[in-house]
């Protein structure tokens, strides 16, 4: 085997789907899968969610939500957060994309290019990156207010920690620009759907917790990783590994040279930190990270096996992420694109 294996559970994205659907209690659970269903494959995914009963769809950009269209068909709809940018016009017609607008700007913007089309509105409730902030939203809310809006959301920049009293002021703010519009509502991302229903209005936003990643700790894992081994070698006590000679061997040791690097997304920060897994035992990172190999340490096992595990049932990307100093979403993200993808079908 040349390349290394990644294996996606489009079954385990669904029952992801399904129980945060679940927690999401009267709110119904849209999917977000911007970036490519963070680096799993939108093509594959958003069709299996669609089969399992999603009906809405978020991406970050038009023209991901014009490649998307044809592999969900026409029923779903699809917000797309960064609202309608210069140039979205072509892409949000065909698409059939309804682009969450943002400000001003793309408010004018979207009734001169592409009047009468869907829109829903992004509030900013205090994060100060995307959305319509409450001064100009007292103006403009009559007249938009009156065009129909689909959709009227905020984003929370707290809510994977729960003890944060910003959360509540969000809330509170929230619920001041929007209480007794009339207008479908949604707040929750993964970590707000687990804040509890004050927090769901009508749609919420799950994204990373339906790939398996934290603040959603009941998730099923979806992403094994298994690297394939190039060669192993013995190395003498004081021999070297790697660029920069950047490993000593402490004592006669076994070396196995793995085939992903740094170019595939296993972030040169993982050097001297991470571990792979030969079934449960782990097997540390050895030396640093080159651009398509990485060294490990595997002279504690009996038998090098043809593959070593990076992600996988011993360990998920947010344990990952901890020994490359990110999150469970930049590991997901970085995923490469020299990785064998299969994807496990979704029963029934
Ligand atoms: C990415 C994103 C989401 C999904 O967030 P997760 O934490 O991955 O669930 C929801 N809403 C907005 C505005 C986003 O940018």
């Amino acid at each position: 085997m040349a390349r290394a294996d990644l294996t996606i559970d489009l079954g385990a994205i669904v029952a992801n789907w399904r129980a945060l659907a679940r927690l999401s209690g009267k709110a119904e659970a849209a999917a977000v899968v911007k970036a490519d269903a963070y680096g799993l494959g939108a093509a594959r995914v958003a069709p299996a969610l669609a089969r399992a009963g999603a009906r809405s769809f978020f991406v970050a950009e038009a023209s991901e939500g014009a490649r998307l269209r044809p592999h969900i068909g026409p029923a779903p709809a699809i917000f797309v957060f960064t609202g309608h940018m210069a140039g979205d016009a072509a892409a949000l017609s065909e698409g059939r994309l309804i682009p969450l607008l943002n400000s001003r700007e793309q408010v004018a913007r979207h009734r001169d290019t592409l009047p009468g089309h869907p829109f829903g509105i992004q509030l900013d409730t205090g994060m100060n990156r995307l959305g319509i902030e409450e001064a100009d939203w007292r103006e403009l809310a009559p007249a938009l207010l009156a065009e129909g809006p689909r959709l009227l959301m905020s984003h929370l920049a707290c809510a994977d920690a729960p003890d944060q009293a910003a959360n509540a002021a969000q809330l509170a703010v929230f619920r001041r620009l929007t209480d007794a519009t009339g207008v479908a509502r949604s707040l929750a991302a993964t970590g707000g759907i687990l804040l509890g229903p004050d927090y769901h209005f009508d749609l919420t936003r799950p994204g990373v917790g339906l790939y398996g990643g934290a603040p959603f700790d009941g998730a099923e894992p979806v992403v094994r990783l298994a690297l394939p081994v190039v060669q192993t070698r013995e190395v003498a006590a004081g021999e070297t590994v790697g660029y920069g000679n950047g490993w000593t061997a402490p004592a006669p040791a076994r070396i196995a040279t793995l085939a992903a690097g740094y170019a595939d997304g296993l972030l040169r920060a993982m050097s001297h930190r991470a571990r792979v897994f030969a079934g449960d035992a782990p097997c540390p990172l050895v030396g640093r990270v080159s651009m398509d190999l990485i060294g490990v340490d595997v002279s504690h096992l009996d038998t090098v096996p043809e593959t070593l595990d990076i992600l996988g049932p011993a360990q998920g990307v947010d344990r990952l992420a901890l020994d490359a100093g990110t999150i469970g979403y930049e590991i997901l993200t970085s995923l490469g694109p020299r990785y064998a993808r299969h994807y496990e079908e979704a029963a029934g």
